[in-house]
């Protein structure tokens, strides 16, 4: 579709696979990445996103190989888990500053270039065990807890700039991100999932995707789950 995107996270994992599928369609893709590379077909730019600057300073990079961003996923993110008595703060600021200021310094460097051009698609990659609670997870769920607030509150301020601010979250995937959990606790986790399967990477793709795409005009400010019905909609 010859659009210009960037990913965030686009390493491996969900962020990678959301890269190449949008490279696939005819997309003009960049993808920052802290460590490795992207995938075939990505513009690789290096940040990290809990440095100050350096998302805002490889958004721009992409921008000067491929022109202003329309699309936008904030994607990099991070577990830190650790029962709440025994979280120092630096895991639970790890976790915010990847999950949450990451991403808001991630579209806000791209709101420099949508607002002009009055359209925009962002993206935010939440997680259903933000809104469900997670033994654990008390900074992961308040980061990803956060990006919805974040979002309808864009979704407020851009409204009017026909730029669309949505959140997907994804349910259980299986990438490098759960492949530590315990069978004990996936056990749990399916059991508490309708479709009794984790998720594949492609079918957060395909969300994301949606989101971004022209028939997703009327969208914003919406959560969608990925879920396999673990986590249902907010
Ligand atoms: P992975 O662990 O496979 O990939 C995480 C990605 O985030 C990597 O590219 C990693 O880069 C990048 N990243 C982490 N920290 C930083 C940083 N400081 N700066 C830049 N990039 C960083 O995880 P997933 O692909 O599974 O996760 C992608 C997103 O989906 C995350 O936001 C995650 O929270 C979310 N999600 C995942 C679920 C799952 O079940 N897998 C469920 C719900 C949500 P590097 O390789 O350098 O570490």
């Amino acid at each position: 579709m010859n659009r210009s995107v960037f990913v965030t996270g686009g390493n491996r994992g969900i962020g990678a696979a959301v890269a190449a599928a949008f490279a696939a369609d005819g997309d003009k893709v960049a993808a920052s990445h802290r460590t490795g590379s992207p995938p075939d077909g990505v513009l690789g730019v290096h940040a990290d996103v809990t440095v100050p600057g350096q998302v805002e300073k490889a958004l721009r990079e992409a921008e000067a190989a491929h022109g202003p961003v329309e699309v936008v996923v904030a994607n990099a993110g991070i577990t830190r888990d650790r029962p709440a008595l025994r979280m120092s703060d630096e895991q639970f600021e790890e976790v915010l500053s990847t999950n949450l200021t990451g991403a808001f310094a991630t579209v806000r460097a791209a709101l420099t270039s949508m607002l002009p051009a009055r359209r925009g698609r962002v993206v935010l990659v939440s997680s259903a065990l933000g809104f469900l609670g997670s033994p654990g997870q008390t900074n992961y769920a308040s980061a990803k807890a956060g990006l919805v607030g974040m979002a309808r509150s864009l979704a407020w301020e851009l409204g009017d700039r026909g730029i669309t601010v949505n959140v997907v979250a994804p349910g259980i995937i299986e990438t490098d991100m759960t492949a530590p959990l315990s069978e004990r606790r996936m056990e749990d986790l399916m059991r508490m999932t309708p479709l009794g399967r984790p998720g594949r990477v492609e079918e957060v793709v395909a969300a994301v995707r949606f989101l971004a795409s022209e028939q997703a005009s009327y969208i914003t400010g919406a959560v969608l789950p990925v879920s396999g019905g673990i986590g249902m909609g907010h």
